[in-house]
């Protein structure tokens, strides 16, 4: 038995009347709570304290207590968290960081088919560094092994594949790297707030993620950077004064902050980040094992539904592991016609997302998503490829962001 009501938990989100949303693996819903607290901080906090609240409110110091307030929904201690610019900048100072630390090694080892930031960040800090100093190669994540990894300075992947949904084994990938001398960083963004980690456990060296998606922060977010403790000494390649051991100096010379406020660059988005702290308390209290069974269930319970449809056997392959043990918080089918289908599906009030080739994502978000919206979603998908709905003209036309 979970501890978790979760008719109560989802009742504390604004969900659409008439739609069934399973794309909070790309966009989490507004909590109630973050809306009250947003106007609060527009009208008692900006409009009434202006420059004082940076003291009065505590702004300057949201990157840090908003890492708190992370921090035990990923298993990290505290003073290892801060949340700040966006995750694609947090994994470029962690790489940077990471091949200082293993200097005399230049390799970054990520995997094929990695989220495009990921790659695009790694081949942009070779180019930047010159090839001597910085390479990277790309390698089937089944390859991955101590000898492949010999000469990698760090191994970057996904906790949860963005694309299948496949869930990776941290704490054996993370130990078999170390073994061969190499830190990993883990992408965190499809697992935070879904899957229960302990990065601790796992000695993680180096952790990114986003708070827009399954932590529910809104729109365009902050990103989140961990840094183990053992490796907070490094510098950030990024040292702007936000990181400043005593930033109201001025003074000319930079020195790092001790301790993982180094990681910080620029001034902080206040609002972004009070949206951040509001939406987070939503997991106060909240067993994250029993926000993953939940998860594992209402995957399990849509993919058991693809199971008994004679329809979708016949037209939708199931790209997502069927096992538990690697299975993220959403379920990709591969079909012909993907992108039609998807907005045949999100005209049906099924909101879901579609991604190259050919693959349409449900993603259950633990703490709002029901059991009867993945069966909506089944029939409605069902409905659409019985009535080839999709086939009409208005499903074919792509907007900038699918
Ligand atoms: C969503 C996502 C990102 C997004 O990075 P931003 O810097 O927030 O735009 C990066 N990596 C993965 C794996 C993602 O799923």
């Amino acid at each position: 038995m979970s501890a978790i009501d979760f008719d109560k938990l989802r009742s504390r989100f604004h969900l659409p009347d008439g739609k069934v949303y399973l794309d909070g693996n790309s966009l989490g819903a507004l909590p109630r709570h973050t809306e009250t607290r947003l106007k609060e901080v527009i009208s008692a906090e900006w409009a009434d304290e202006l420059v004082s609240g940076w003291n009065t409110k505590a702004w300057i110091d949201l990157p840090l207590s908003v890492g708190e307030q992370i921090a035990p929904i990923i298993g990290a201690a505290s003073g290892t968290v801060v949340c700040c610019d966006s995750l694609s900048i947090n994994l470029f100072k962690a790489l940077t960081a990471c091949l200082e630390l293993n200097e005399g090694r230049s390799l970054i080892t990520l995997e094929d088919g990695q989220f495009p930031t990921d790659s695009y960040i790694a081949d942009g800090l070779s180019r930047l560094l010159g090839a001597d100093r910085c390479r990277t190669q790309a390698v089937d994540i089944a390859a991955l092994t101590p000898e492949t990894l010999s000469e990698s300075a760090v191994l970057l992947l996904s906790h949860v594949d963005y694309k299948s949904g496949a869930l990776r084994d941290m704490g054996a990938i993370t130990a078999m790297a170390q073994s061969a001398g190499c830190l990993v960083i883990w992408d965190l963004a499809h697992s935070a707030g879904a899957i229960d980690m302990d990065l601790e456990a796992s000695q993680v060296d180096f952790a990114v993620g986003c708070t827009y998606k399954f932590l529910n922060g809104g729109p365009g977010a902050p990103g989140f950077l961990y840094v183990a403790e053992r490796h907070q000494e490094v510098q950030n390649p990024l040292p702007g004064w936000m990181g400043h051991a005593r930033l109201f100096d001025f003074e000319a010379k930079y020195e790092a902050a001790p301790g993982i406020k180094r990681f910080l660059t620029g001034t902080q988005s206040v609002l972004a980040l009070s949206a951040v702290s509001a939406s987070l308390s939503v997991f106060e209290g909240l067993a994250m094992h029993d926000v993953r069974a939940r998860s594992l269930a209402l995957t399990g319970h849509f993919i058991a539904r693809w199971e008994q449809s004679s329809v979708l056997q016949s037209h939708a392959a199931l790209g997502t592991p069927i096992d538990d043990a690697q299975r993220g918080s959403q379920v990709s089918l591969a079909l012909e016609s993907a992108f039609p289908v998807s907005q045949a599906l999100i005209a049906d009030g099924v909101i879901v997302d579609f991604r190259e080739p050919n693959i349409v994502r449900f993603g259950f978000s633990p703490l709002y998503n029901t059991f009867s919206d993945a069966d909506q979603a089944i029939a409605s998908l069902e409905a659409v490829l019985t009535s080839e709905r999709h086939r009409l003209p208005q499903f074919q036309i792509r907007s900038t962001v699918t």
